[in-house]
């Protein structure tokens, strides 16, 4: 091979492109006597490819599709006066932005499938921050919340049902992909970043991952009931782990603003099953009410208001309430049951203002 290395990719339902390795001139060359198009980027099965990009992080290059998407959708809500009516957001969300983002991360995207590797991936934190804007609220606020406000699910439950979908489909083909899947189970033995490896490294935390492994490498379709059902129900039951570490803790004594919600706020969620997401949406986001009003309830909710509770992780002051003699944490909870009973209408007025 000489210095000036070119890869030549023959991509016949997409643009024929050369990709430069090195700073050399591109290569030419007809195929099918046809010359081959000039360009630094091309898309191939719905995956992004770029002469400078590392073809491995194409799943992160499909941020830009989901901000389009994400960006289209609040141009829709202004043009329709939808900015008050969330749940339409959110619906737009999982029928044009979520599908936006799926394609090739089921190809490329599985180190990020793995358990605790929830929001490793750009994509799977724009998907939060695009909730948050949706609710009014801040960064900082725990995305597990936000998700499970909303009601929906998380962007890994998409990714790693495409990719068994795939994976079990390819098992069923005969021909040349067939072939391609045996090579790759064989390659798994000895090279981890190769797709049937990875694919076992994310089963792991699931119910049933030895099963699905012993089918990965036999080559057989995943086993379960209909079309990877068992598959999709355990998936969520795995994804719920972030909330059934922090069963029974005290709001009051855990460090995490995960506790807080999950005791107080949540609605119970749902058992795993494959009809639909554990997650229930709540009721305000379906009502007519007015944004401020939207936003000062999911801010309570999500605790990013501006409560002693909350401020004093970043201001120099305890978190005992100082606007009555109780000597309580202010705190949801001491705002909701403790405060009415005070009688105090103007310091009603007033804390009612930390939370608007
Ligand atoms: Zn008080």
């Amino acid at each position: 091979m000489q210095d000036e290395e070119h890869v030549l990719l023959d991509c016949p339902s997409a643009d024929l492109a050369n990709l430069r390795v090195k700073r050399h001139q591109l290569f030419r060359s007809p195929l099918g006597g046809a010359p081959l198009a000039n360009k630094d980027s091309f898309k191939y099965l719905g995956l992004f490819y770029y002469r400078t990009h590392n073809i491995a992080k194409s799943a992160e290059h499909m941020l830009g599709p989901f901000m389009a998407g994400c960006h289209r959708i609040r141009q829709f809500a202004r043009e329709h006066h939808l900015n008050d009516r969330p749940h339409a957001l959110l619906w737009l969300a999982k029928c044009y932005a979520i599908p936006a983002s799926i394609h090739a991360c089921q190809i490329l995207g599985r180190r990020f499938m793995k358990q605790g590797s929830e929001f490793d991936s750009p994509l799977q934190t724009a998907h939060p921050c695009f909730l948050k804007g949706v609710l009014g609220a801040k960064r900082s606020v725990p995305n597990w919340a936000v998700l499970r406000e909303c009601g929906q699910e998380h962007l890994q439950f998409y990714w790693f049902c495409a990719a068994a979908k795939f994976f079990s489909s390819a098992c069923g083909i005969s021909g040349l992909l067939k072939k391609i899947v045996h090579a790759d189970i064989a390659l798994g033995a000895t090279y981890r970043k190769c797709r049937t490896a990875e694919f076992i490294e994310a089963c792991v935390g699931l119910r049933a991952a030895d099963t699905y492994a012993n089918c990965i490498k036999a080559a057989t379709p995943l086993p379960g009931r209909g079309p990877l059902q068992d598959f999709v129900a355990d998936l969520r039951e795995r994804l719920r782990a972030a909330w059934r570490e922090l069963d029974g803790a005290d709001p009051r004594t855990h460090a995490q603003q995960l506790a807080t919600y999950h005791a107080w706020m949540a609605l119970p969620l749902k058992s795993s099953n494959v009809w639909g997401p554990p997650h229930v949406l709540h009721r305000y986001l379906e009502l007519e009410l007015s944004r401020h009003v939207l936003r000062n309830i999911a801010r309570f909710h999500l605790r990013a208001h501006t409560l002693r509770v909350e401020t004093s992780c970043w201001q120099s002051h305890n978190r005992i309430c100082d606007k009555c003699d109780l000597h309580d944490v202010q705190d949801e909870k001491h705002l909701v049951f403790f405060v009415p009973l005070l009688g105090n209408v103007p310091f009603k007025k007033e804390i009612r203002k930390t939370i608007c």
